[in-house]
């Protein structure tokens, strides 16, 4: 999704009215929380001093839930019963994430609400009340540290989200935020908290990739800034490629050299922390002395770089398609972001340098400048900040429009317009005595409804039965600041209304939203030529609904018969024409339908103001 800065009017507080901000990055692996404070955003710590909450829940029998470092030292003793990666299941289907590594297949279950659940003793949680149980931790500990009064609550929180997360999953994690008693200000996308973080949204105008290495995901993402606008041209990576994977590869050289099992379930659990903790060991070090089962030794870098590398590879391979996609070249990307734990690999460091041909931006720390952009923007969002601050604001990614007759698309809300807006359009009948008016509201930039994405359908009832074009139904479309849309229709001499909730960009990635927009520039000319045509048919079916009403009315009294045939033939022929795809020709045939109906056009209006004299006194006239 796009982004877009603006200056919000009256924003500035004083002092004395602080309110209390942060940024949540609620990640697969690991989790964090960051505020300002005396203008600097910095991640806090719990009492051991860590700023890392690995989001990992463990339930235990009694009903105790312990989140993070407390839960992880479950992950091999108690491992039904911990829960990782809760975050690959938000906003998912069962049927989505069966295949999910993480899980095993008896853990996953129906919740109910969509999503697929954790089976904990005879209880079952849902993704979203568990992701709610870490944001918990975070809320407490950023209220400690900032002292936040008792019974007071944090002001409110951005909590950031992958920039491919579709509305189901936005909506699963502003559901957990609500769950854990926390206002959510704004989901961010994590690689646009990446580069507020770096301060390129402060006059860095240009292409900026954001390389994203985690535990157990990869994501790239290529973001445009110009002219204060923030969108994201193309993300890619690879769901189930990270630092795990290093770790599994490291996990099968100590395996191989202390000559364990390596079927053995907890051996190779086992392996798997050692193995992650010789790969960051190695990050500092170019050598170090190893202890594993019955094994001591030593370990190069250059041995795990080897095993490395090929991974690493993989990452650049999605690179290369991410940028191809967005239509660009690498030599065209100004700053390349580096984000996620995995990117201290100093070998995942050169071989990105080295595809980009330049020197990515590592300052700082890549396990938390995603929290730390997002406590950026908190910080502005809740007015601690004055009127010249920026503010990131979304914008939508595809224009909003209604159907309307021939299948035609009248754009309601152009694509990049800042959200939240209301838009409203009026529309009228089509044909006399019409009651029941649909609307159907659809996405993209697309002349034809054909070519768009239809995202939902209401209809408007109880219409006051009026001639063609006399009632005034107003069509409002409202997107709030999540991108929630919501499309209501009234009549206005009536009242009557009706409403309808969508979510416009449901289940939309952004190559998809990038593929709409390309192919609406490709095919711009064939589908004005569409346009026209259907408009030219629109009228034709409109002049034969009228034309028939008339001759239906009073036909037999004010016309021959020979008339009434030639009328009623022009009629025929005209809709055989419009049928067809000859604009001029369509044009043609409502000329003749005009020209032969001119004389009893003028015999009804006469015969009207004779109706019309009739009931009148003589002085009225
Ligand atoms: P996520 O975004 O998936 O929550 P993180 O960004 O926190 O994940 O990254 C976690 C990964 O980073 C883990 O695989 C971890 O081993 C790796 N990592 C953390 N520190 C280092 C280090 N010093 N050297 C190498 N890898 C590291
Ligand atoms: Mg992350």
């Amino acid at each position: 999704m796009a982004l877009l800065q603006i200056a919000e009017p009256g924003q500035s507080t004083k002092p004395h009215e602080h309110k209390y901000a942060a940024g949540i990055d609620l990640g697969t692996t690991n989790s964090l929380i960051a505020t300002v404070r005396s203008g600097v955003a910095e991640t806090l710590a719990d009492l051991e001093g860590n700023h890392l909450l690995p989001s990992i829940v463990h339930y235990a029998k009694d009903g105790t839930i312990s989140v993070g470092y407390s839960a992880k030292i479950f992950q091999c003793s108690d491992a039904e019963n911990t829960i990782s990666s809760v975050k690959r299941l938000m906003g998912r289907g069962l049927a989505d994430v069966q295949a999910i590594k993480e899980f095993t297949a008896n853990q996953l279950t129906a919740s109910g609400i969509g999503m697929p659940a954790i089976q904990i003793f005879d209880e079952i949680k849902n993704p979203v009340e568990i992701s709610s149980e870490i944001l918990k931790v975070l809320a407490e500990r950023a209220e400690k540290a900032l002292g936040v009064p008792d019974g007071d609550k944090l002001g409110g929180v951005v909590i950031t989200v992958p920039a491919y997360f579709d509305d189901a999953q936005r909506q699963a994690t502003k559901d957990a935020a609500q769950l854990a008693g926390l206002n959510v200000l704004r989901l961010l996308n994590e690689p646009t908290a990446a580069a507020v973080a770096y301060g390129l949204d402060t006059g860095n105008e240009g292409i900026h990739a954001i390389y994203d290495l985690g535990g157990g995901t990869f994501d790239i993402s290529v973001l445009r800034l110009e002219k204060g606008v923030y969108e994201v041209l193309a993300t890619g990576g690879d769901s189930a490629l990270g630092g795990d994977d290093f770790d599994r590869a490291i996990a099968g050289l100590l395996v191989a050299k202390a000559n364990v099992d390596a079927e053995d379930r907890q051996a190779y659990q086992m392996a798997m922390l050692k193995a992650r903790e010789v790969k960051e060991a190695l990050t500092d070090s170019d050598i170090i002395d190893v202890h594993f089962m019955n094994w001591d030794g030593q370990v190069n870098r250059s041995d795990i770089d080897e095993l490395m590398a090929p991974i690493i590879d993989k990452t650049l391979l999605a690179c290369r398609r991410t940028i191809k996609d967005a239509g660009l070249k690498p030599a065209e990307i100004k700053e390349i972001v580096m984000v996620g734990g995995s990117t201290r690999v100093p070998l995942v460091q050169e071989k990105v340098g080295q595809y980009f041909k330049q020197e990515p931006l590592t300052s700082i720390d890549p396990d938390r400048v995603v929290a730390i952009g997002a406590a950026i923007q908190a910080d502005i969002l809740i007015g601690n900040k004055s009127n010249d601050q920026l503010l990131l604001l979304d914008v939508l990614p595809l224009s909003l429009g209604v159907e309307t007759m021939g299948g035609l698309v009248e754009k309601i809300i152009p694509r990049n317009t800042p959200i939240p807006i209301a838009r409203a359009q009026e529309f009228t009948t089509f044909k006399d005595g019409q009651t029941a008016m649909a609307i159907h509201v659809v996405q993209g930039e697309r002349e034809l409804v054909d070519d768009c994405r239809s995202l939902a359908r209401f209809e408007l009832r109880g219409i006051p039965p009026m001639v063609a074009g006399a009632a005034r139904i107003k069509v409002t479309y409202q997107v709030d600041a999540d991108g929630l849309l919501n499309v209501s229709a009234l009549e206005a001499s009536s009242g009557v209304q009706a409403e309808i909730q969508v979510k416009p960009s449901y289940g939309l990635t952004d190559s998809q939203v990038t593929e709409m927009l390309k192919s609406s520039i490709d095919k711009a000319e064939e589908d004005m030529q569409q346009r026209m045509l259907r408009e030219e048919q629109v009228e034709a079916s409109r002049v034969v609904e009228a034309v028939r009403a008339a001759l239906e009315d009073n036909g037999q009294a004010l016309l021959s018969e020979e008339e009434f045939e030639a009328i009623e033939s022009s009629l025929k022929q005209l809709e055989i024409i419009a049928q067809g795809t000859d604009i001029e020709a369509i044009k043609a045939a409502i000329k003749v339908v005009d020209t032969n109906s001119q004389e009893f056009a003028s015999r009804r209006m006469d015969a009207s103001i004779a109706k019309a004299l009739v009931g009148s006194e003589v002085d009225e006239i």
